[in-house]
């Protein structure tokens, strides 16, 4: 059977993660979190207490630098992320790391060195890759490309949700703060700006369930696989 390539894009929060891990364990296919890749460089500018908006320092540091996810097989998969051998997964997921992603994500260094591995991963098909610029840049001629939204307040309570399950508390204001932020840092970067590809889907999630979006997304594919 053929095996395409997914390509969901969207700002932040949208559920793009959450949506692209149950599309690809129903189809079998591998899940790629890119933005997990960008917050495991992020950690480690923290790490070395390199400023986030010194570019130079930051495009020095990635060549140093080995971000790998690796999942244990397609279908059901518990991806881990690698910063230079060791697992991060966690630790990516803290407001510190939140609160820089964004401008060391505009490094173009950085994205050609996490651009180079996310298609080589994806160079067999069978995958489906969630981030920013999945339809526009890393593979634009994948064969299902979904745009996901959602009203921004609608996306804070989510994060807030998911923040909560893990103990860390806060608020909806603080987080909407926090998002719009990103979300503006990555729709004006001149690197692989987050934008729409122009054949994308617009899905808008906001009154939506997961199931439903993860449905939206796998009759698509299946209307193509087939
Ligand atoms: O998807 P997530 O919100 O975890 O991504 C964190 C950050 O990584 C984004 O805000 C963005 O700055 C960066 N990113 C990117 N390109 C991608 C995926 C994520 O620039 N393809």
């Amino acid at each position: 059977m053929k095996k395409i390539i997914i390509a969901i894009d969207g700002p932040a929060a949208s559920g793009k993660s959450s949506t692209a891990k149950l599309v690809a364990e129903k189809l079998g296919y591998l899940h790629i979190d890119t933005g997990a890749m960008y917050r495991a460089m992020a950690l480690k500018v923290l790490r070395h207490n390199v400023s986030p908006e010194n570019s130079a320092a930051i495009a020095l540091l990635a060549q140093q630098t080995s971000v790998r996810l690796i999942s244990n097989s397609r279908g059901v998969q518990k991806v881990k992320v690698e910063l230079d051998g060791k697992e991060v997964s966690e630790e990516i997921r803290s407001p510190k790391v939140t609160n820089i992603v964004s401008p060391v994500s505009t490094v173009p260094e950085v994205r050609a060195l996490m651009v180079k591995e996310q298609r080589a991963m994806g160079s067999e098909g069978g995958i489906v890759l969630e981030g920013r610029d999945i339809g526009t840049v890393v593979f634009p001629k994948a064969e299902l490309k979904i745009f996901m939204l959602a009203d921004a307040r609608e996306r804070s309570r989510r994060r807030q949700k998911e923040l909560g399950e893990k103990n860390v508390s806060i608020s909806v204001d603080e987080l909407e703060k926090e998002i719009l932020e990103r979300d503006r840092i990555d729709s004006q970067r001149s690197v692989s700006p987050l934008r729409k590809a122009e054949d994308a889907i617009e899905l808008d999630t906001t009154h939506l369930s997961i199931e439903e979006q993860v449905e939206f997304i796998v009759k698509k594919a299946k209307e193509i696989i087939q």
